[in-house]
């Protein structure tokens, strides 16, 4: 009789939940910076630290200066599906990076979390969960802000530890991540610091806040981020068509690279890595580069928010246009134009 050894169903608690939550969401410390630099984002801050130790496998610390936490949000800032930025009932117009309320309970599930912040003309609070138990909020003394402190990520999950590769793999990866939010926020600025062992630590990338316009601040942190060759060898987009809206740099067919290791493209702010886009982008460059060599681009699609879904992939890094054809049309007619007029122009200042 097989009903005999049927296995009964049950309700897993919360902490199994989160940890099973956090296999997708946190695949290594690189995602942690990012769920954690995001945050960062949302909360409107206008400098972010990550310090990090060991590929971060030890210590990922995220310091920012923005909205904060009170004292009394901050158990419910660690619980599962609570967040300050959607409120359920529009889940295709998002505004923010986080919205799912996931990452933080996530990470408090699979490693030693603690949140010390303080809003403005508040006391300062702070708590800590480590692999699923959560702590009392107590008082801490800071200034302003927020800092994250994620010690020990997967020592509650001992079996994705083991995937994980070398400190220099890793933190090569956390430094990928947060180039990569840099470039889309050129008015924060940034700063990345390996603080293994010893001494206070050494800057490994950045970024002063830019000024100027948006078009100025992205060329100056484009110059930060890919190196001033890129920034000089950069032609401006500036392209709309229906509701879609592409901006950017894209690089003169000269500056191509062997490998598709350039190419960074945003949608709403956030950064994405999207066949379609990069296969617009292959497109663009059809005619100007051969085969074996990959443009350089940095490129923004601004778009109404209820046009995009966001919501296709657990660490958000691909996304889905109610109107594909749209989206590739626009990047490819943009970047042909403007390689265009700019062989166009070499052609006749050589000529000239
Ligand atoms: P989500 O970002 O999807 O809302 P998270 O688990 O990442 O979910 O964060 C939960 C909530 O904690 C956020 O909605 C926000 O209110 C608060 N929060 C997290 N990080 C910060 C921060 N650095 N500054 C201010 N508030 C934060
Ligand atoms: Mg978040």
């Amino acid at each position: 009789n097989i009903g005999e050894n049927r296995p009964s169903i049950r309700q897993l608690d919360d902490a199994a939940i989160n940890r099973i939550a956090a296999g997708e969401v946190v695949e290594r410390p690189a995602s942690a910076v990012k769920e954690l630099v995001e945050n960062a984002i949302d909360a409107g801050a206008r400098r972010i630290t990550v310090d990090y130790a060991d590929g971060g496998k030890t210590l990922i610390r995220v310091t920012d200066d923005g909205c904060g936490i009170s004292g009394a949000d901050l158990p419910l800032a660690l619980s599962r599906h609570a967040t300050s930025k959607i409120d359920g009932s529009d889940l295709l117009n998002i505004h923010t990076f986080g919205f799912r309320g996931e990452a933080l309970p996530s990470l408090g599930a699979v490693g030693r979390l603690s949140i010390a912040s303080r809003p403005e003309g508040e006391d300062g609070a702070q708590i800590s969960v480590n692999g699923g138990q959560m702590g009392a909020v107590k008082p801490a003394a800071l200034n302003g802000g927020t800092v994250v402190t994620l010690r020990d990520l997967f020592f509650a999950t001992p079996a994705r530890l083991k995937f994980l590769r070398t400190d220099r793999a890793e933190a090569q990866a956390i430094g990928d991540v947060v180039k990569r939010l840099a470039m889309a926020e050129p008015f924060v600025q940034f700063v990345l610091r390996d603080v293994s062992g010893e001494g206070a630590g050494r800057e490994v990338f950045r970024a002063g806040a830019e000024q100027g316009d948006m078009f100025a601040a992205l060329h100056g942190r484009l110059a930060g981020v890919l190196g001033r060759e890129f920034a000089e060898n950069a032609l401006a987009i500036d392209a709309q068509r229906e509701g879609l809206h592409l901006t950017g740099y894209a690089a003169l067919p000269t500056y191509s690279r062997g490998s598709a290791v350039a190419q960074y493209l945003f949608v709403n702010g956030r950064p994405v890595r999207d066949k379609l886009l990069v296969g617009a982008l292959r497109g663009a460059y059809f005619d100007f580069l051969s085969r074996d060599r990959h443009p350089a681009a940095a490129l923004f699609i601004g778009c109404d928010p209820t046009l995009v879904d966001v919501n296709v992939h657990p660490a958000k890094s691909e996304v889905r246009f109610r109107d594909p054809g749209l989206a590739r049309g626009l990047i490819v007619s943009a970047l042909r134009h403007a390689l265009a007029e700019a062989g166009h122009r070499a052609s006749t200042t050589v000529a000239g």
